[in-house]
């Protein structure tokens, strides 16, 4: 196995069985009214997918098992030895697509299936992880951090979705414990490394032509809610140059985003607007108060600092330029994460060796990934997003690429299985 890095003989998945079992899964939660998949963390059908997954491990001698936080693992190798862990998510957003987290899980069954054909017994146990409730209804990545043991009683009994429904009542009905989840903590030395392959769910690979994504870092992500507090009057009455107007104050700091940007970000930095609400609301009352979301981007934690800095300025000169009032809350801030730096090399150069064009990049969104790394050397591989779509049932990625990365997953997989 030592020469798998070199020009050794590669080893290859089966793709027709890889396609199948992934189309199985895509039919599970399936909508036949919008087309989407319906696999939202902990529902019925998200339940259903890990059930269907233990039964197909089980039937395999993958021996399979879920831990507290509805994680399920299958293993091929020792059941005593730190394991080389592959695996993605399998819940969805609603109305998702079919290759969002499916694509990592079923690559990862692929990685077990074709080890146990070549009748390989690789040092290190090959293990299969599909994590729980990542797209985020109540918070999410749950399982990856359940993992990673980031999670507290209070945080498990304390999650809700956006209409008010409790974590701890959708686990309840799934059949879990809630705080079970604090039992599927990984110990560090537990695992030897972690890898997962996911879509891009952007438009950068399918642009540049190339097939692979080797992920150096994930973005960290800071959420602001703004107000912006004027005055709110009758849209005839009050002259134009005696008007305390917030969304004037909210459209000048929307001109103000690329010059921050160009002055204090990098290539790598994202800063957004998503939600708006202007009040009262009504079409002849001048906009006496904007509240609006906004929510910036960047892999560097020095570089989200300075945006934040440079975003705080801005609104404060337009709040005085248009006789507002400045308020901002904080609501989330998550350190950008870098994926270990000779896990990418070693990526880069089986990409190489596989013949497959690559490019080294960082992920925009957040993946399991990035709570794993808390615990373990961890790496991430992209295949291109056809359109860069993602999240919808018009999400696709061809199969000639699957095939690249499940190949890829693979051959790093059973390196990092074999080293000594
Ligand atoms: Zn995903």
């Amino acid at each position: 196995m030592e020469t798998l890095t070199g020009m050794g003989p590669h080893l290859q998945i089966n793709l027709e069985r890889l396609k199948s079992t992934l189309l199985e899964l895509s039919r599970i939660g399936f909508n036949d009214d919008d087309n989407g998949v319906y696999r939202v963390g902990f529902s019925e059908a998200d339940m259903d997918a890990r059930r269907w997954l233990m039964g197909l491990l089980e039937a395999e001698g993958f021996r399979p098992t879920m831990d507290g936080a509805g994680n399920v693992y299958g293993r091929l190798g020792a059941s005593d030895l730190p394991s080389v862990t592959v695996g993605s998510h399998l819940d969805t957003v609603p109305a998702g697509g079919m290759f969002d987290g499916a694509l990592g899980v079923v690559s990862a069954l692929e990685v077990l299936r074709t080890c146990r054909d070549h009748g390989l017994e690789p040092r290190w146990p090959l293990e299969l992880l599909a994590t729980s409730e990542e797209e985020g209804r109540y918070g999410g990545m749950l399982g990856a951090q359940a993992i990673a043991g980031g999670l507290t009683p209070g945080v498990i009994l304390g999650m809700h979705d956006a209409d008010g429904n409790r974590l701890s009542d959708a686990m309840t009905a799934a059949g879990l414990e809630p705080l079970g989840a604090l039992e599927a903590r990984r110990l560090p030395q537990s695992m030897r490394a972690f890898l997962e392959l996911h879509i891009e769910q952007g438009p950068v690979l399918e642009r540049l032509g190339k097939t692979i994504g080797v992920v150096d870092g994930i973005s960290g992500v800071f959420k602001w809610i703004v107000r912006l507090i004027g005055k709110a009057d009758h849209a005839g009455t009050a002259p134009m140059n005696m008007r305390s107007d917030a969304f004037m104050g909210l459209a000048d700091f929307a001109h103000e985003i690329p010059r921050i940007i160009d002055e204090d970000g990098t290539d790598r930095s994202r800063l957004t607007v998503g939600k708006v609400e202007l009040k009262p609301g009504s079409p002849h009352t001048i906009p006496g108060e904007a509240l609006f979301t906004l929510v910036g981007r960047d892999s560097d934690e020095n570089v989200m600092q300075e945006l934040c800095n440079s975003c705080r300025k801005s609104l404060s000169a337009i709040a005085r330029r248009h006789n507002l009032r400045f308020e901002y809350e904080q609501i989330s801030w998550l350190a950008p994460m870098k994926c270990d730096p000779d896990l990418v090399e070693s990526l880069e150069r089986q990409a190489a060796a596989l013949g497959l064009s690559f490019v080294r990049m960082p992920s925009g969104a957040g993946h399991d990934t990035q709570f794993l790394s808390e615990i373990t050397r961890a790496g991430l591989l992209f295949v291109p997003s056809v359109g860069g779509v993602s999240h919808s049932p018009d999400e696709w990625t061809h199969w000639s690429d699957i095939e690249s990365g499940a190949n890829l997953l693979l051959n790093a997989a059973v390196t990092l299985a074999t080293e000594g």
